[in-house]
């Protein structure tokens, strides 16, 4: 007889089961939607384990199916998945902190758990069992474990301690039983059921089965009750937009919308169906180096690969999220041969064209949710000017900046926009760039632009340095440097004191400076651009800019 193990949650369990509890309790059937993804993750996992050691699965049916048993007030989630060896339970449904309800807690604002548009979205993970159950028990077998009696029984009535027995369990999978609490009847309805499951779960490519009684053959038999197609197959007509946003929800566990998406089917040489979302809000793992989470679903015809394929988009686009299922990889892709793939390259350059494209359309139809990208994206994308030079042009255009007519810190202007409100006589785009937004609008340089009415863009991000050594030109236009002396820009300024002569004074002067600062100028010069400030520091044409020298020290060179 095996024994019951007892074990505690750690100490803040309770007290987040408890906000989980109150926050979602006027939309506690998601808890429905929260058991069956989890199952089509188990069973994701099962199939790829299957490919990946080419065990033929023609006759392995993946189901989920729910048991509804009136008598004991009870309902059972049942998966052929992966299932879970007896660490995986402990780590994973011991541990709320990896859990998708700890994502859930910490992304309400200010722990509002009253946020009532934050609740019913995607994510919240297992532990929602416990809003309507007194009692969760699961019984789950690895596929992994051979021995019949390598079963595990995980119980909880959620309270602050779990128990862990071996149990017998003849196949693989798991098996989630939620005891139901007394005011909770409406669960055990089928009818409930299946509508939550319509709602909520419908695109979800796995059979989900329900038990019925067939009155003429007098026996039970399962019925399929959702659609079981996955959502991408579908044609776009047949798609309604708050699916492509649960969708979105699904696969990224965000629990914001997303901003807009892009569905395609290529039909060709390269077959495959792309669905690619911008989000709303940059999310943590895209700053977490360590972990990268980064990059697409992966399927190959249809059937779940791998997750965070991140060779399928450039990595300025690293905040793209959604699904790629092509017909010409081999089932049996691994990473590193993914890498190499010749393929890859092919689908990587057609999906950059088709996100550029979707952010383009964003930055004409939509200027609220363009604004949204490029707060929270704008900053990764200007990296494409250097990643993506063949694609420079196009990203260049999508870029927004802030100037001295723009009045605001806020980058809205575009380049196109610039070229459009420029002086007759100008043929260049001037910039300046600057450690922050204050030095940058306050920098003596400015002051023969703002006498002569001509714009200057005003860059201040860390990346501008960087990203301005490989924007030379748009559009036939010229970038320069406003720290730099530029002898032709000179003669675009109506200057009043251009013709000043230097005197032997001035010559002794500007000498006398010159040897006070010694070695740290190159030269003294008498400027004829400034109208309020006494002096000025430029850098010469081929020097490498104040923030670039900034950059060298720090790095130590
Ligand atoms: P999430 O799904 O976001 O990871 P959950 O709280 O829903 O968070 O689940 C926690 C973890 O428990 C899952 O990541 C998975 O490892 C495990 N798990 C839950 N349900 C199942 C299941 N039916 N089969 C196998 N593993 C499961
Ligand atoms: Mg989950």
């Amino acid at each position: 007889i095996n024994k019951k193990e007892k074990y505690e949650f750690q100490s803040e369990t309770k007290q987040l089961l408890n906000l989980m509890i109150h926050s979602l309790y006027s939309n506690k059937e998601i808890f429905i939607r929260e058991l069956i993804s989890n199952a089509s993750d188990a069973i994701d996992k099962m199939r790829f384990k299957l490919l990946s050691q080419k065990i033929n699965n023609k006759n392995y049916k993946m189901r989920i199916r729910i048991i509804i048993n009136k008598e004991e007030r009870k309902i059972i989630i049942s998966d052929n998945g992966i299932g879970m060896k007896k660490n995986e339970i402990i780590n994973n449904l011991g541990v709320i902190a990896s859990s998708g309800t700890r994502r859930f807690l910490e992304s309400l604002p200010n722990n509002n758990i009253n946020n009532n548009q934050l609740i019913g979205k995607f994510g919240v993970g297992f532990y929602s069992a416990f809003i309507v159950s007194d009692k969760v028990i699961v019984k789950t077998k690895h596929i992994d474990e051979i021995n019949e009696n390598n079963g595990i029984m995980w119980e909880s009535s959620g309270k602050g301690n779990y128990f862990i027995k071996k149990i017998n369990k003849i196949k693989n999978g798991t098996d989630v039983e939620l005891y139901l609490k007394k005011e909770e009847n409406q669960f055990l309805e089928e009818w409930k059921l299946r509508e939550i499951i319509n709602k909520y779960s419908d695109h979800i490519s796995i059979p989900i089965e329900i038990q019925e009684y067939d009155k003429i053959k007098k026996n039970q038999s399962w019925k399929q009750i959702n659609k079981a197609k996955a959502l991408w197959t579908l044609n776009k007509s047949e798609i309604k937009e708050h699916e492509y946003k649960e969708f979105y929800q699904n696969i990224t566990k965000d629990i914001n919308e997303p901003l807009t998406w892009i569905h395609n089917k290529v039909e060709g040489i390269h077959e495959y169906i792309s669905l690619l979302y911008i989000p709303s809000k940059l999310t943590w793992n895209i700053l977490d180096q360590e972990n990268k989470k980064n990059g697409l679903k992966l399927y190959v015809k249809k059937i779940y690969i791998m997750d965070d394929a991140n060779q399928f988009l450039p990595n300025y686009l690293r905040f793209i999220k959604g699904i790629l299922d092509t017909d010409n990889l081999p089932l049996n892709i691994s990473r590193e041969i993914l890498q190499e793939n010749h393929i890859t390259t092919v689908l990587k350059t057609s999906l950059t064209k088709k996100v550029l494209k979707l952010i383009h359309l964003l930055s004409l139809e939509k200027n609220e949710k363009y604004k949204i990208f490029w707060k929270e994206f704008g900053l990764i994308f200007k990296e494409g000017i250097v990643e993506d030079i063949k694609n420079q042009e196009r990203i260049a255009s999508l870029l927004r900046f802030t100037s001295i007519k723009n009045n605001s810190k806020e980058q809205t202007l575009s380049l196109d926009q610039y070229i459009n409100n420029m002086h007759e006589k100008q043929n260049k785009i001037y910039f300046l760039i600057a450690d922050n937004y204050n030095t940058a609008i306050t920098s003596p340089h400015l002051e023969i632009f703002y006498k002569n009415n001509i714009d200057v863009l005003l860059l201040s991000d860390k990346i501008d340095d960087w990203m301005m050594n490989y924007l030379i030109e748009f559009k036939g236009k010229k970038f320069q440097s406003i720290n730099k002396i530029d002898q032709n820009s000179e003669n675009l300024f109506n200057n009043s004191n251009k013709n000043i002569i230097i005197t032997p004074e001035i010559e002794k002067f500007l000498n006398k400076i010159k040897t006070i600062l010694k070695e740290k100028v190159q030269s003294v010069q008498l400027s004829t651009r400034l109208i309020k400030s006494p002096t000025i520091l430029i850098a010469d044409k081929n020097n490498i800019s104040p923030q670039m020298s900034k950059l060298f020290i720090a790095a130590g060179q």
